[in-house]
């Protein structure tokens, strides 16, 4: 996607704080943080969200949230974190590029709001 906000990061036409890149996924640093930790990891091939996903997206959804976890584990947020897909703008999804929140780093409340 040309114009997609998360393809420009990936592609590095946008600037942003690298946390982890491996062949197929992208963490960085949310650039409005809403905890110590905040990280956002995206899958580098376009997907609008979890609501449009096909089962073939299965694979690339679940290394998002093995490598939210890979990140926790490095920043030693055992404690506990939390991992957010918002879907639909409805619950706050403003980017349509597929992207899990790693939150941590406080307490953490539920339900969240
Ligand atoms: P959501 O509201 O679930 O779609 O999440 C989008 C997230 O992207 C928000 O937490 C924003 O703060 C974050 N965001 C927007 N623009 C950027 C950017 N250029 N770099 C890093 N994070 C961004
Ligand atoms: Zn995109």
């Amino acid at each position: 996607m040309t114009d997609c906000l998360f393809c420009k990061i990936v592609r590095g036409e946008i600037a942003s704080k690298k946390v982890y890149e491996d062949d197929d996924t992208y963490a960085f640093e949310d650039i409005d943080p809403k905890a110590p930790t905040h990280v956002l990891i995206v899958p580098k091939r376009h997907l609008r969200g979890l609501k449009e996903a096909e089962l073939t997206d299965a694979e690339i959804i679940g290394r998002c949230q093995v490598t939210a976890a890979q990140i926790a584990r490095q920043r030693k947020l055992e404690d506990g974190y939390r991992t957010v897909l918002n879907v639909g703008p409805g619950a706050g999804q403003s980017v349509f590029h597929l992207h899990v929140h790693l939150l941590g780093g406080r307490k953490l409340t539920w339900p969240p709001g």
